[in-house]
């Protein structure tokens, strides 16, 4: 039986080792802890052992949970928290996320985009951006084509309450290892490529539990983990 902290300990060393075996700087890739279906309390253990960045699915959820922990937590160790929006968008819940969290990285429609951008508050920073890619081109999968990249990252560029800052990905499940790298270098190509035309871009957002390591020997800057810290989703 690991604990959450023990579970932080090791997936920061497999990230660790990942970046350095890439030759890449020990500080390029920022561990997202996705903690939906996990309880506040689950939240904290991971907070109290210095894990600041959370994603969360489901909206509901998360606001019951923001709530909780802004009473758990004092408000400056609250404030310390970056939450990130990775799940389905419904166009008629994209006033609380604008309100709530600070990235959102599963935007793949105009429409939302436009949402989120008139709806986030003027009192917050431009919401985080990172568009969404149906990488392997799933017909049930969220996420543009890449086709659609250029003009979704400059209509995105446009909205001033919007900051755009990578790609995001989740790609196919039932893939070879060699596959799999070959989609994570297909979203690196084309995250230098935006990244080229848009300076704030920074953040390829992909790698998972069970994929930590070929994220990062493909350019993986963000990896979302969630079963690998919390334990196995019911
Ligand atoms: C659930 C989820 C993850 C985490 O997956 P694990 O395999 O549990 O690490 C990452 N990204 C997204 C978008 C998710 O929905």
């Amino acid at each position: 039986m690991f604990s959450i902290a023990d579970n932080l300990k090791s997936v920061r060393q497999r990230i660790q080792k990942s970046t350095k075996c890439a030759g890449r700087e020990s500080d390029a890739v920022t561990l997202l802890a996705v903690s939906k279906t996990r309880t506040a309390y689950e939240l904290q253990l991971a907070f109290d052992a210095d894990q600041t960045c959370f994603g969360e699915n489901y909206l509901n959820e998360a606001l019951e949970k923001q709530a909780e922990l802004s009473e758990r937590l004092t408000p400056e160790q609250f404030n310390r928290i970056e939450w990130h929006f990775i799940g389905p968008i419904q166009s008629n819940k994209t006033r609380p996320i604008a309100e709530h969290f600070d990235w959102v990285q599963s935007v793949d429609r105009e429409k939302i985009a436009q949402r989120l951008n008139d709806q986030r508050p003027d009192t917050l920073p431009p919401l985080k951006i990172c568009i969404q890619i149906n990488i392997n081109d799933e017909e049930s999968k969220a996420g543009i084509a890449l086709n659609k990249l250029d003009d979704f990252a400059r209509f995105i560029d446009k909205l001033p309450k919007l900051e755009l800052k990578g790609l995001m990905s989740i790609p196919k499940a039932s893939q070879s290892e060699e596959e799999l790298s070959y989609s994570f270098q297909l979203m690196a190509d084309n995250f230098k490529h935006i990244k080229e035309q848009f300076p704030n871009v920074d953040t390829l957002s992909m790698g998972m539990s069970g994929d930590i390591e070929t994220a990062i020997a493909n350019g993986s800057t963000m990896v979302r983990v969630g079963t690998a810290l919390f334990g196995p989703r019911n």
